[in-house]
């Protein structure tokens, strides 16, 4: 049993992964260009480490991608930091949804400035890693499921925004559909070599499109994984 009056470690973090190194992170990630007030203070409050496997978890609050396991990634902390500031830009979030859950990083990072967030990922351990972490955070407003998101999930949807963190090599309009009105998709769109970040809002049946930045994520794949 744990003590009560035992800080937890685990989630605050020593040393290289303490909320100094966070704040570095931060400063750095606001000097890339990341304006929104909300998104700094989730990014510095949120502890990364966590999602991060032991061997890296030195270079946890570097801004770079790092491995999870299964050819898999957590997001470079200012991709999701400018993925976040799009979709919010267009005012309050009620219900969100993430294809690509992966360790659950972003989950955790979009989950305080939304009512309610869906995230899916194809990976069953990754889902199962995913559902520890944010279960440690204490979000509850999140809701993750084990599938393939490659055409989105209908069965929630509108959703004034939806955030893809794999990269298909062009929009599903399935993903258009299941935007509510003023709804924002972030989607990384290109092959493997890298891809553009799309911004695209729908403005009653049109859909406006603005191009973000050069990314690189890895790919969208269609089927479910078990193990
Ligand atoms: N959002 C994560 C990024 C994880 S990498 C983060 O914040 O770090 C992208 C994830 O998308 C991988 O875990 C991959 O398995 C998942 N993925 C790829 N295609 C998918 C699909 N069709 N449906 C659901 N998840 C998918």
């Amino acid at each position: 049993m744990e003590s009560n009056e035992k800080p937890n470690l685990h989630l605050d973090g020593i040393g290289v992964t303490s909320r100094r190194a966070r704040e570095r992170l931060v400063n750095s990630l606001a000097k890339k260009g990341i304006k929104s007030g909300e998104v700094l203070d989730v990014m510095r409050a949120t502890p990364r480490h966590i999602f991060v496997d032991e061997a890296f978890s030195h270079l946890s609050y570097e801004d770079r991608a790092l491995n999870i396991g299964y050819r898999q990634t957590i997001s470079q902390p200012y991709v999701v930091a400018r993925m976040t500031e799009a979709v919010l830009a267009a005012g309050p979030l009620r219900r969100v949804l993430e294809i690509g859950t992966g360790c659950g990083y972003q989950t955790a990072i979009i989950a305080p400035l939304a009512e309610e967030v869906h995230s899916i990922e194809r990976i069953k351990p990754l889902h199962d890693r995913a559902v520890a972490n944010l279960r440690l955070l204490g979000l509850d407003n999140v809701h993750l499921l084990h599938g393939d998101g490659s055409l989105g999930y209908a069965e929630q949807s509108p959703y004034d925004a939806i955030i893809v963190t794999a990269a298909p090599l062009g929009v599903p309009k399935e993903l258009l559909a299941q935007l509510a009105p003023n709804g924002r998709l972030a989607i990384p769109v290109g092959g493997e070599a890298g891809q553009e970040l799309r911004l695209i809002t729908r403005v009653k049946d049109q859909f406006v499109n603005r191009m973000l930045e050069h990314v690189r994520f890895v790919p969208l794949l269609k089927g479910r994984v078990r193990n």
